[in-house]
Parts: C-alpha cells; structure tokens; sequence
C-alpha cells in the first residue's frame, strides 16, 4: 500500500490518496503528538496518562515531507523537529483508528 498523493489541508491535515483508492485525512497535532522518535516517546513516558500537551503553531505546522525508502515519511516541522518517522501502515491504521472513535 502506497500513498499516490500527500496533499496539506489548510496546513492542518495531510490528505493521503492511497493506491487501493481510499483515501485519509490525518490531523498534523495528532500526528505531532503521536511521534514516533526516541526523543518524543521518551518524553511521553515520563508523562501521566492525565498530561495534555500544548503545542505551538511551529510544532504542529510543516516546512517539508520527504519520502524514506518506499515505506515511510518523514514530515519535517516548522520547529526543526524532524526524526520522526511515520511508516505507511502506521499512517493507515492511525487513521481507521481516529476515524473509529
Ligand atoms: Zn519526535
């Protein structure tokens, strides 16, 4: 499975045109605060499940998306943070799951 398209939305969601032709629109905050890197899962670990976090325009804003290999993204943000990967499959089932709730 393969994204076709990645399109910003109003700089605030990422519209994905899979190749099996469904296509998901994912929230940048939810994805910010999802990341996947060592830095930011670390620093959700020490957090009570209770901790909501705030975040600034920069942080939940995008300057780039670069492709890795032929699995991945990785969306550089306005704050310079950029080690977090997003693999397709986490994207899809990231958002069947937003979509469930
Ligand atoms: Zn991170």
């Amino acid at each position: 499975m393969f994204p076709i398209k990645i399109k910003l939305i109003e700089k605030k969601k990422l519209l994905i045109d899979w190749d099996d032709g469904k296509e998901d629109l994912i929230d940048l905050k939810e994805l910010r605060k999802n990341c996947l890197c060592a830095t930011c899962l670390s620093e959700r670990d020490k957090q009570s499940k209770m901790y909501i976090p705030l975040f600034a325009e920069n942080q939940i804003t995008i300057k780039s998306i670069d492709q890795v290999g032929n699995y991945a993204i990785q969306i550089n943000w306005n704050d310079g943070h950029n080690s977090g990967i997003y693999e397709y499959t986490f994207l899809k089932n990231y958002s069947l799951k937003t979509a469930a709730q």
